[in-house]
């Protein structure tokens, strides 16, 4: 089976076949870095983080792109309402370059400890205003533009495609639409490409533009740089549910008005929100969890993430503490499984067929069988089932056992290679496990450097201390040989 995904643009379970046979570009809607992500947020880089490693698992080279607004995003998304980034500034006596670097820092202090890969491009507005610039004058040229009241509009009645993705109907929506608190629009769907003296006469960033000094619309900065980093047109396209009437369908009319191309991204992938028992969630209304206030509560991060990959990403998940301690609960019983059957395999060692025998084929087919879940729309609830199925199965021998579910930890990113690396650590002289740690990420920096002379020095050197290390998907694990 191929992988599959749901395309919004279409409403579509479809195989995906990316535009270059072998690689997938990759664009991923980043965070308004005005405040702490709130853990509904942290559900979409999560999906983006599954997505990468299964895209990754079926062979495409993956090039994932992810911005940081740090300009231009107001509370409204049809630029209405305050500037989420001045707002912030000034509530907190900061600059707006200031906070936006340390809630980006922020962001990225938790993406780590929810096992979330770094994307290999991570672009800010800030720096990308040139690039926008450009792109609103090949708009302009292209005849999509309007200038009133001091902005520059794009003209949504110029772009018949305008709402596809949304399944919007412009004629319809027009007949029954309010014009807006914007007075300067010819429709209520246009959108702003370029402020001048608009609203906010205290903007803390401005540029030089042919339109005056100002500074981009929200919108501008993700069709800019998807085309800077991914071309004009790429694969996969992702956000939450709420940027499909707006901020995405916005950002088609601006790519494909400039380029001429159809469609700009061939598969829109979109995830549903997480709500709380209380309802909404929101960072601009300051009632929020974050990571952190479920760490001091006691929780790991990946008991959130075992939390997040047991609801699909298209469905609706609800949030609440009982549901969290379901999740941390499960998340332990499953680590301490792993490490019985670490245990188990260890004793092993040495034995003559080392215990693998006919278990091997019985773990190939759940193996298959976890693939298949992810292949189809990342169903990871199923996955997660898969796995569970293989720790129960009693015909499969631990060592085999291990192995697929180190293959499986892969795509979930839920540490399980630690696991079972705790089993063999008990009795290490204090500061040992230490030692050996820096010594393991030493070999990982050789190996990445090509100098395997030295990583396998090292691994011998470790071996001769009776430390036994595995190179798996997800690292290098270490354990003490029996
Ligand atoms: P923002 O930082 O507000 O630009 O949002 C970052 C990402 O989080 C976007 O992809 C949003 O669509 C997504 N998002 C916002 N709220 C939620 C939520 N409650 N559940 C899931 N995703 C969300
Ligand atoms: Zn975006």
């Amino acid at each position: 089976m191929a992988l599959c995904l749901y395309n919004t643009l279409g409403r579509n379970v479809e195989p995906f076949t990316p535009l270059e046979p072998g690689k997938a570009g990759f664009y991923g809607c980043g965070p308004t870095v005005y405040n702490y992500a709130h853990i509904g947020n942290l559900r979409a880089y999560v999906l983006h983080d599954v997505l990468v490693r299964v895209l990754q698992r079926s062979g495409f080279a993956v090039t994932h792109v992810m911005n940081i607004t740090d300009v231009g995003h107001l509370s409204g998304d049809n630029d209405e309402g305050d500037d989420k980034m001045v707002k912030s500034a000034e509530e907190r006596g900061k600059s707006v370059l200031d906070v936006a670097d340390f809630y980006t820092k922020a962001f990225f202090a938790d993406t780590e400890r929810l096992n979330i890969r770094r994307p290999a491009v991570v672009c800010r507005a800030t720096e990308h205003i040139a690039d926008m610039i450009a792109l609103v004058k090949r708009i302009e040229a292209a005849g999509f533009t309007y200038a009133a009241g001091g902005n520059l509009y794009f003209d949504v009645a110029r772009f018949p495609r305008y709402g596809d993705l949304a399944l919007l109907r412009p004629a319809a929506l027009r007949a029954g639409a309010r014009t807006g608190a914007d007075g300067n629009k010819r429709n209520p769907q246009d959108f702003v490409l370029w402020f001048t003296k608009s609203k906010f006469e205290n903007q803390a960033l401005v540029w030089d533009s042919p339109w005056g000094r100002g500074y981009p619309g929200w919108h501008i900065e993700c069709s800019a740089m998807s085309l800077k980093y991914l071309g004009e047109q790429f694969d996969i396209h992702a956000g939450g549910i709420d940027h499909i009437p707006v901020h995405h369908t916005n950002e088609i009319a601006q790519t494909e008005a400039a380029t001429g191309k159809h469609p700009c991204v061939k598969y829109w992938v979109h995830n549903e929100f997480l709500v709380l028992d209380r309802g909404k969630m929101s960072k601009s209304a300051g009632n929020f969890l974050t990571l952190q206030s479920l760490v001091d509560s006691g929780y790991e991060p990946l008991d959130y993430r075992y939390f997040l990959l047991g609801g699909h990403y298209r469905s609706q998940l609800q949030f609440s503490f009982e549901a969290l301690d379901g999740a941390r609960n499960a998340r332990r019983s499953l680590r301490e499984k792993i490490r019985a059957l670490a245990e188990a395999r260890n004793a092993n060692n040495g034995n003559a067929n080392n215990g693998n025998g006919t278990g091997r084929e019985k773990a190939a087919a759940w193996r298959a069988s976890f693939n298949r879940a992810l292949e189809d729309d990342l169903n990871t609830p199923r996955a997660m089932a898969e796995l569970w199925g293989l720790l129960r199965d009693s015909e499969v021998s631990p060592a085999a056992a291990l192995e697929a579910v180190f293959d499986m930890d892969g795509a979930l990113g839920l540490g399980l290679a630690e696991a079972a690396a705790e089993s063999g650590r008990e009795g290490l002289a204090r500061g040992e496990a230490a030692e050996i740690e820096a010594l393991v990420a030493e070999r990982s920096a050789a190996k990445m450097a090509k100098d395997f002379a030295k990583a396998d020095a090292i691994r011998n050197l470790l071996r001769e201390r009776g430390i036994m290390l595995e190179d798996g998907g997800a690292g290098t694990v270490w354990r003490r040989a029996r």
